[in-house]
């Protein structure tokens, strides 16, 4: 199959629209990353997506919705706390997990009870959902495992031969997924953080819990509440390694670990905030966002990882950021991409 990416121009959407009408995938832009949208009322339809990305089927997709009133029908009824955060949140970087009606086919819920809905904020994102006719079904454009992608060219990377269309809408402005509040509880339970941060839904819920799984390795034989976080993910070919741990431990740490990879014949490269980059002595480092701007460093991180990687660095050697605000979101990310190796530096 050939993959034609074109600028999203109203003409473009247009077509997008038709090709998801007739049960196609095709790629687009949103406000988090680049999302693999198919009809997600069409079981077929949305089967392709799974083929697309390589993705197993127990691995529920996002429905995303071009207006709040769209969201209601995929559920069994909408609770004051699920309306109170469609207000505050949408559109924009928020997943609601709530219990689905039957319009959800069981390939889209991964086999679950549940549905996990958005509303995006992207202007292409909600003309092509509008035009498409029906809430569109869509995880992140990536072949499964990969780093999400946050331009046209990472989809064009992953998905080139597989589906027949990527609308670029240049990058994305979050550049991590969405933040999965699962709310089929009675306390909310974020799954998965995101943009909308736990300091945010705390200022309109109140109590807000956060999955065991966000920071931590899955216990073997525990219950998994989002299916997502099974599997290594978000991942570069390079091995990747999290330095956390006392702060002025951290730069002997990430330089002892450089140094021995590059005795071991490899090439390694040091992630760190740009205010940190100069301290390493000369070795190879890429200044990774600031330690003022947490949501520099969500926006470039899986961008960084896919080009550290076409680079041919490995391993890549990341100083952890603090995980408050998006911060919750860049160590989730990161630590998955490292499969939860970390180096705890503590001060001699
Ligand atoms: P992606 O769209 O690739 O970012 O992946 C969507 C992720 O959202 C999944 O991997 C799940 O972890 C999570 N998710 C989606 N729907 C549900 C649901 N019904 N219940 C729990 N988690 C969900
Ligand atoms: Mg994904």
């Amino acid at each position: 199959m050939r993959t034609a990416c074109v600028q999203a121009t109203p003409d473009a959407v247009a077509r997008a629209a038709l090709l998801l009408r007739r049960g196609q995938v095709v790629a687009f832009p949103t406000e988090t990353v680049y999302g693999l949208g198919a009809q997600a009322t069409n079981p077929v339809a949305v089967r392709g997506i799974f083929v697309a990305k390589g993705r197993p089927a127990d691995n529920p997709l996002i429905v995303h919705v071009a207006d709040a009133g769209a969201a209601e029908p995929l559920t069994r009824g909408l609770d004051d706390r699920a309306r109170a955060l469609m207000a505050a949140f949408w559109p924009g970087p928020l997943t609601l997990v709530l219990p689905k009606s039957g319009i959800v086919p069981p390939e889209v819920s991964g086999g679950l009870d549940t549905v996990g809905i958005r509303l995006p904020a992207h202007p292409v994102a909600r003309a092509l959902i509008a035009a498409a006719g029906a809430p569109v079904a869509a995880p992140s454009a990536n072949r499964s495992g990969r780093p999400s992608p946050t331009t046209a060219s990472h989809v064009a990377q992953d998905m080139a031969g597989r589906i027949p269309l990527i609308l670029d809408g240049g990058p994305c402005m979050v550049g991590l997924e969405s933040t999965v509040l699962d709310i089929t509880g009675d306390v909310p339970v974020i799954l998965r953080p995101g943009g909308v941060t736990r300091e945010m839904l705390q200022s309109v819920l109140g109590r807000v819990a956060v999955d065991a799984a966000v920071l931590a390795p899955l216990e073997p034989g525990s219950a998994i509440r989002s299916p997502g976080m099974k599997y290594r993910h978000y991942a570069p070919r390079a091995a990747v390694r999290v330095v956390t741990g006392q702060p002025p431990a951290r730069a002997p740490r990430l330089c002892a670990l450089y140094d021995a990879a590059l005795a071991r014949g490899l090439r390694p490269v040091i992630l760190a905030p740009q205010e940190h980059a100069a301290g390493f002595g000369g070795r190879a480092c890429r200044p990774w966002g600031s330690a003022d701007a947490p949501q520099q460093a969500a926006s470039e991180l899986f961008a960084l990882l896919r080009a550290l990687d076409e680079e041919g660095y490995d391993p890549i050697l990341a100083e952890a950021v603090a995980d408050a605000g998006i911060g919750l979101a860049v160590m989730n990310r990161l630590l998955r991409a490292a499969g939860f190796a970390v180096e705890q530096a503590e001060q001699l």
